[in-house]
């Protein structure tokens, strides 16, 4: 028999580098296998990486991690086609220690941590793929990599292989996705001078700013769309259900340059020069779709066990969180010597009774809701906009009879019961 190990995990993502440095960290000997040709390079994000769950794994990793922008200011943008309403929130406090959140490449950011992981004692192989969990009597004893002579084995086998995890299907803890439980999102890096970005984002400095785009800029689908500030980039990109594709007949570029050139987006990218164009899915379908985490000497984190809150669009902060919950509970089972389903499933019990289950529980139902009640976004949006118009066009027309047109308006157009029906199911939605 090869070499074995204590952990072996799949995947140097934030969910697999938090896993594989929490468990060396503590004593551990871990391999972590990466298909890319670095940690990384595969790699899509929007780009916004959220301070508390990094720094409970690296304190103070803003010190010396790769980071873009602290994020100060985060705006969201209800669109129609010439005309938007916005609100948000800039705080200044989110631009200094202990900051917030930080807008992130990947490709330098997951090798800059996967590196840290590596300076605790992981063993880290790349350009290797594990092609399939070795199972005997209904255990994971290791995995079965593309190198010759290559089947590895380990007490515990953590995929954190992302949202396709075709090793989680294999060993039928996941089906097969329906459309409705993936988004996929494209996004475009574009270059920009620094002091362009300040200037059109009203930024001082190394501040950042984040935008989150509804309403036409999916051309009224269920997805969402996003600007965010680097150094000296913009990431820009767009996403729908893939049932909302199929339904709506889009093709994603498509939507992303209909994006790029809308109105209200077209002045923030002028004279902009692309730099990498990317897609990648995202696991959207929340509570319902998280499959079994852990099993006879495994354990799903991250994407690959789909843990993501599209509303809030949290994703790497979940997957760095059940990472380090999944590592403490190997850590315990390895001062039991003990594997099993029952011994590992306290990862489970850390999960759900952590901000990442109960969160993706709060929203369970939100993205049924609004994919089956497209006026939220087809009509609504439009009508916020027509609303503001309205209301803010100094005609003459006293304020207190414009309100009463706007209401009107609203009624007649949705009807007074549906517009009620409409309010009570989004509350419902996201209570
Ligand atoms: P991943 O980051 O996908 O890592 C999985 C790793 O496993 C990869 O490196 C892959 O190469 C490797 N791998 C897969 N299969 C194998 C195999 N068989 N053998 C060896 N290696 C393998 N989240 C946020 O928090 N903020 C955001 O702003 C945000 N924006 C997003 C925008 C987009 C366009 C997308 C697609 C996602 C976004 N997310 C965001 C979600 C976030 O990116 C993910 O939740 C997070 O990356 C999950 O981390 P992970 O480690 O589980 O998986």
């Amino acid at each position: 028999m090869s070499e074995k190990f204590d952990v072996i995990v799949v995947g140097a993502g934030p969910a697999g580098t938090s896993c594989a440095y929490t468990c060396a960290q503590n004593g551990l000997k871990v391999l972590q296998i990466e298909r890319g040709e670095y940690p990384g390079c595969k790699n899509v994000m929007g780009g916004v990486l959220y301070r508390q769950q990094m720094e409970e794994i690296i304190p103070e990793f803003w010190k010396e991690a790769p980071l873009e922008r602290p994020v100060i200011e985060q705006r969201f943008w209800m669109m129609d086609k010439e005309s938007v309403v916005t609100f948000g929130y800039k705080g200044l406090e989110w631009g200094v220690e202990p900051y917030n959140n930080f807008t992130v490449l990947r490709a330098p950011f997951d090798q800059w941590f996967a590196k840290k992981g590596v300076e605790q004692g992981v063993l880290l192989i790349t350009e290797t793929v594990v092609l399939e969990c070795i199972v005997e009597n209904g255990k994971v004893i290791g995995v079965r990599t593309d190198r010759p002579d290559g089947d590895i084995y380990a007490d515990v086998v953590v995929l954190a292989d992302g949202v396709n995890s075709l090793l989680g299907k294999q060993l039928g803890y996941h089906n097969e996705f329906r459309p409705d439980e993936v988004a996929l999102t494209v996004m475009e890096v574009i270059n920009l001078p620094k002091e362009k970005i300040n200037d059109r984002f009203n930024l001082e400095d190394n501040q950042g700013c984040t935008i989150e785009l509804f309403g036409d800029s999916t051309k009224g689908n269920l997805g969402t769309a996003f600007i965010y500030t680097n150094k000296e980039s913009i990431n820009i990109g767009v996403g729908t259900t893939l049932s909302s594709m199929i339904k709506a007949k889009l093709k994603p570029y498509d939507l992303l340059d209909y994006l790029k050139t809308h109105a209200m987006v077209k002045p923030f990218l002028e004279g902009g020069e692309s730099a990498e164009y990317l897609a990648h899915l995202i696991p959207e379908g929340g509570y319902h779709s998280v499959p079994k985490v852990a099993g006879n000497g495994v354990v799903l984190v991250g994407d690959a066990a789909q843990l993501v809150n599209a509303i809030h669009r949290e994703g790497s902060n979940m997957a760095m969180a059940s990472g380090k919950m999944a590592a403490e509970t190997i850590v315990e089972a390895k001062n039991r010597n003990d594997f099993s389903e029952s011994s590992l499933n306290l990862y489970r019990e850390k999960l759900y009774d952590s901000f990442i289950i109960k969160d993706l529980e709060k929203y369970k139902d939100a993205a049924h809701t609004f994919e089956n009640n497209p006026q939220y976004f087809n009509d609504y949006v439009p009508m916020m906009n027509r609303a503001a118009s309205k209301f803010f066009t100094v005609d003459g027309t006293p304020k207190r009879e414009k309100q009463k047109q706007i209401m009107r308006s609203v009624t007649e157009e949705r009807g007074r019961i549906k517009v009620l029906q409409d309010m009570y199911r989004a509350w419902k939605a996201v209570k």
